[in-house]
Parts: structure tokens; sequence; C-alpha cells
């Protein structure tokens, strides 16, 4: 039987307000345990929340950036559950009636040039819940409240991928917009973007959905990819062996690169929801939505096109610059300062960022900044060094020693142009090569393009690197010929 992939997403984002959605406590990461939480937070009788206008602010910015319809009224409400880390005893969140409505995002598939539309079914906004900590308390568990009442949204999506690498895409797009926005960190080492998969399959060819599995809590790329992997995998020996799928909540372990059981799952009338007697419906007024669509930043789809169009950039390079603001901005930078716009997006995509990943490092931390950057590719350009010395070039930059001019200065790597040094460089392999001379004479047109690589081969050995391949190139033709 063959098998299709169906797969539905819920991301949560962390929101960078400064204070919390209900609160006024701090909405810092890392701070010392239970230092960050009020007696709001804990929902202390006699407390009352209010909401926090910036989280709304952000939340609508996200439904313009995605095409969606933005609620005009929208109510909190109360869902009930216990958990030791919800000292409230219910997470205050919308359902009916949600800030965000319908909308969508295209994200690339793995056919070149072609996009695919991700409907979103909605977004909404509600506060995170406290963390339980599992190490280093002998056999218990500890809490900590600094996280209970940050604000949230959580972005849901029709079930409309079907690959784990679809899904993949998704993530990034939702982590290129908030970021792009100025909403969240995006950094999801420190949980500020999260995502719930819901998995399941069906024969190919089938309308109707087969029963979904929700895995709670990816966070990561990497992790997402393998559990959704995983859980597909499990599916389809489930139902091949003669079994059914059953509807529940379920774990990825990275360590044995499993999914496990966690509840079955939960309907909504479970949770008893109901509207929040203490928060008013918040009521938009359309002036805040047109003053927040004027003052939108470009978008990572637009950034991609104008790369494109202004810088004629391939689709993959622009989409690649585009994936993170800092890089596309590095990258800007970089190309105004050198006025080169193709080897600037080479160089941001290949040497630095094999150098990044290397040492594991953002861009913002690069030790070597856009404009010291154009600096080398300048020097490429202009024919003091080729590509292949800037390699080196660029790795002492990176390991301080000095600007592009002062370490080619003082190594001496400026690039051999000097058409004597040149010749005299030719004759003396030709000289020293009578085999390969007569083997590239006696051959045709086709294959001397071929053999002339082992005399500029041997040229720029001898001349470590520095001398100009296109005049030792040159040269050589003119003598062998
Ligand atoms: P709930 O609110 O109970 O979690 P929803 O129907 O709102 O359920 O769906 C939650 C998520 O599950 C959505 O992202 C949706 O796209 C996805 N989903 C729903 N049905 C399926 C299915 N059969 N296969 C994969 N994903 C699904
Ligand atoms: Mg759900």
């Amino acid at each position: 039987m063959q098998w299709e992939t169906v797969i539905g997403l819920e991301v949560h984002v962390q929101l960078s307000t400064q204070s919390k959605i209900f609160s006024g406590s701090s909405t810092a990461f890392g701070a010392e345990a239970n230092t960050q939480a009020d007696a709001v937070d804990l929902a202390m009788p006699g407390t009352l929340p209010v909401a926090n206008q910036q989280a709304f602010l952000s939340a609508i910015m996200f439904g313009l950036a995605v095409d969606a319809e933005i609620e005009k009224r929208s109510v909190f409400e109360r869902k009930n559950y216990f958990y030791p880390d919800l000292p409230k005893g219910y997470q205050t969140t919308q359902l009916e009636k949600p800030i965000v409505g319908p909308g969508h995002i295209d994200i690339s598939t793995e056919e070149e040039g072609k996009s695919k539309r991700v409907r979103i079914h909605h977004a909404h906004l509600e506060e995170d819940a406290g963390k339980s900590l599992h190490e280093d308390f002998h056999g218990m568990s500890g809490i900590d409240l600094n996280r209970a009442g940050t604000p949230l949204i959580e972005i849901v999506s029709e079930p409309d991928m079907s690959t784990a690498s679809e899904a993949i895409e998704f993530l990034k797009k939702v982590h290129a917009i908030v970021t792009y926005l100025g909403i969240s960190d995006g950094d999801m080492s420190q949980g500020s973007l999260r995502c719930d998969a819901n998995v399941s399959i069906r024969p190919v060819g089938q309308q109707e959905l087969g029963t979904r599995t929700e895995i709670k809590n990816l966070n990561s790329f990497r992790f997402i990819e393998k559990a959704i992997h995983v859980e597909v995998q499990r599916q389809i020996e489930l139902i091949e062996d003669g079994g059914t799928v059953t509807q529940e909540t379920r774990l990825y372990d990275a360590d044995k690169n499993e999914t496990r059981s966690m509840r079955s799952k939960e309907e909504a009338n479970d949770y008893r929801y109901f509207p929040c007697p203490d928060l008013l419906p918040v009521i938009v007024e359309q002036q805040t939505i047109d003053n927040l669509r004027a003052a939108m930043p470009e978008l990572p789809e637009q950034k991609n096109q104008r790369f494109q169009d202004a810088f004629g950039l391939s689709a993959y390079d622009a989409s690649i610059l585009t994936e993170s603001r800092n890089v596309a901005d590095y990258f800007e930078a970089t190309s105004e300062h050198c006025k080169d716009a193709k080897l600037a997006a080479n160089w941001v995509m290949g040497e630095l960022s094999g150098y990044l990943n290397k040492n594991d490092l953002n861009i913002e931390d690069s030790p070597v900044d856009p404009t010291q950057l154009a600096e080398l590719i300048s020097r490429i350009k202009d024919n003091t060094i080729s590509g292949k010395i800037a390699k080196q070039v660029f790795e002492a930059m990176c390991n301080k020693e000095g600007s592009a001019d002062q370490i080619i200065e003082a190594k001496g790597l400026k690039q051999v142009s000097d058409s004597g040094a040149i010749e005299a460089m030719v004759d003396k392999v030709i000289a020293d090569s009578p085999d390969q001379v007569a083997q590239y004479q006696a051959a045709d047109p086709d294959k001397r393009k071929k053999l002339i690589g082992y005399f500029v081969g041997q040229i720029m050995k001898a001349s470590k690197g520095q001398a100009n391949p296109g005049q030792v190139n040159q040269v050589l033709a003119k003598k062998l010929n």
C-alpha cells in the first residue's frame, strides 16, 4: 500500500514584550527561579489580570503578515486543568474568538521554484505555564513559575503539509515572519518557538483524513523532522499489521528516537472552557489595524523578491539569504560596500556561513563584519588576490589577524599580474614538461581545454596560488598553440 502523510502544526511563539500578558512581571529569560511571578500570575484571590496591549499589537502584526482577518472583538477564556506548573488551575487562552482569523503562509517545496500554500486556521493569544524541573531534586520535582504568564501566540495550521520537510519549511517561515516583525526573538534553544506536530497517514488518493496523533513540544528543526519520520513509520507499521491508530498525545524521545504515548487525547469539553469573567472582550479599532499595517517592515517574501529583482540573485540564493533578517541585513550591507551582489551572496552563503556553523556562532557574532568582508571581496574584484587566496585571507581575518589589506600585505599574498613574471613561469613549465606539450599539441581543441589544466596547475603551485589565473591561461594558450 502507498501511504501519504498529513501534517498540521500548532506553533507556540513567545512574544518579546517587556512584561507578562496579564501582569507587570518581567519576562526576561534566565532569572533565578520564582523571582518573576507575582500575585496575578499565581491568581491569588482578589487579584485581577490586565491585558497587555503590546501582546495584542504583536498578534495583529502577525495576522497582517499572513493575510489574515483580524478579529475586532476577541475574547479570553479559561481552559481548566490541573498541573503543578499551573497554580491558577486554568490557562487563560482564546478559543471561540481568537484575535487572528484564517490566513495563509506560502512555503517553498522540493520542486525548484514551486511553492505551496499552507492555510492557517487561526492564531490566538494565551499565557505560557511555568516549568517543572526534574533534575537536582532527588526524586521530587521543582517548579519554576518565572515563565507563567509569558505571552504566546499559538498559530494553528490546517493539515496542509505532507512531508517533514514541508513542516520544517513552514516553521522556518513562521520563524522568519516573527523575527522580521520583531515580535519574538525566535530563539528555539530558549523555547521561544516550539511546536506540536499532528500527524496522520492515509492511503494515497483517499480524501478522508486518517486518525492523527499529536507529538508535543518539539523545539528544534532536527527533532521535528526526526519525530515526524519515526511517527509516520510507526503508524504505517501499525496499520499494515492490522492495528489502528489511536488519537492520542505522544512524546518524542530524542535519545531513543521514538515517540511514546503520553495521554489519550482530551476533547475541548474536558477542559470546561468558559469566557474569563475577569477580562473584558478586547475591541480593536480599524485605526489601530491601519496604523500597524502602514508601519509593517519589509517581510521575508518581499525581501526575497527584491533580492531577485534588484540584485539578480537566483530564487534559491534569495531564499537562503532571507531566511533570517540578520543574514539578509548582513548580505545587503556587504553587497552595498563591495558593489557586487553575486560575490557578496557567495561569500555570505559559502565561507562565512561555513565558518559560523563550524564555530556555532550566529551572524551577529561574526568576527568579520560586512564592511570588512566587502573590503576582501573588493580585493578579488580588482585582481589584487584570487578567490582561492581570498579564502586564506578570510581565515586570517576570522582569527583577528587584521583587515584584508593588512593581511595581504603582511603575508605577501598579492597576485602576480606582472606579465614578464608570468611569461617566465609559463616558459619554465613548458620547458619542464615536453611530454605534456607533445600530447597537448596532438590533441583536438576540445581535448586541449582539458589538457591545459595541467600547465595551469603547475604554475599555480609554483606561484603558491598567486599568479593571476586569467593571465596564466592567456599566455599559456598563446605559447602552446
Ligand atoms: P484540537 O483543537 O483538538 O487539537 P484541531 O482540530 O483544532 O484539534 O486540530 C489541531 C491541529 O491538528 C491542527 O493543526 C490541524 O491541522 C491538525 N489536524 C487535524 N486533523 C488532522 C489529521 N487527521 N492529520 C493531521 N493533522 C490534523
Ligand atoms: Mg491541540
